[in-house]
């Protein structure tokens, strides 16, 4: 498995970190050619700034690539800005980046005053995890598909959508990779799916071969 970490601008090398402590492999994807070079099975979106991250995706020619593996199921973390880029509405009027997640998403969601807070709350599946919000945004409305994974005084943190699992607090900030585990089950999940439709339709090719063929 090879997970592909977005490393334009950001917290990449932490989550980097947090994913070879696990035994996972990484690759840094700097540019459209790390892209079409090195085949991966999942992503992680890092926070940072969403306006120079989706402006790099653009100059870089890099969202067209990943908007379209995102939309064929690539296994997706996105964390705070990085769930920004994945949102189709930005609530502040900025033009969305990927557009991949049917959610509204509210950028500096607390205000410029409370830039950061660490706090702990319930997360579907998983127990109280710690959070570190690093002037985050939140999740304003959601479509019916998508699902709550936590909230935080009423407000949503944490959704899933598909192969998509988005965050608006830090992860890598707290040595806790129950999170990761999560993500890297669904892409081992995906991994075993895609193996087993290729040995159904290649062994249906092999069938299908008339007897006197080489
Ligand atoms: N405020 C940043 C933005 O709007 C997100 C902050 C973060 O990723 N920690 O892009």
């Amino acid at each position: 498995m090879n997970i592909g970490v977005l490393a334009l601008q950001g917290s990449f090398a932490e989550h980097i970190k947090m994913l070879n402590d696990m035994g996972i492999k990484t690759v840094e994807l700097r540019n459209k050619n790390d892209l079409q070079k090195h085949p991966i099975d999942g992503l992680v979106l890092p926070g940072g700034e969403s306006t120079v991250q989706g402006k790099l995706l653009k100059e870089l020619c890099m969202m067209d690539l990943l908007k379209e593996s995102i939309q064929n199921g690539l296994p997706v973390l996105a964390t705070c800005s990085g769930l920004i880029l994945l949102a189709k509405k930005i609530s502040n009027g900025d033009t969305p980046h990927l557009a991949t997640m049917p959610i509204s998403i509210k950028r500096n969601g607390y205000g410029r005053q409370i830039s950061s807070f660490h706090t702990e709350a319930d997360f579907k599946g998983i127990g109280i995890v710690p959070m570190t919000f690093i002037r985050a945004p939140y999740v304003e409305s959601i479509s019916d598909d998508v699902e709550i994974l936590a909230t935080v005084n009423g407000l949503i943190v944490a959704v899933s959508y598909g192969n998509q699992i988005g965050l608006t607090f830090h992860p890598e900030l707290n040595n806790d990779y129950r999170i990761y585990r999560m993500f890297i089950d669904m892409t081992e999940s995906r991994i075993k799916k895609i193996t087993s439709y290729k040995i159904i339709t290649s062994s249906f090719a092999l069938k299908s071969q008339p007897a006197n063929s080489p």
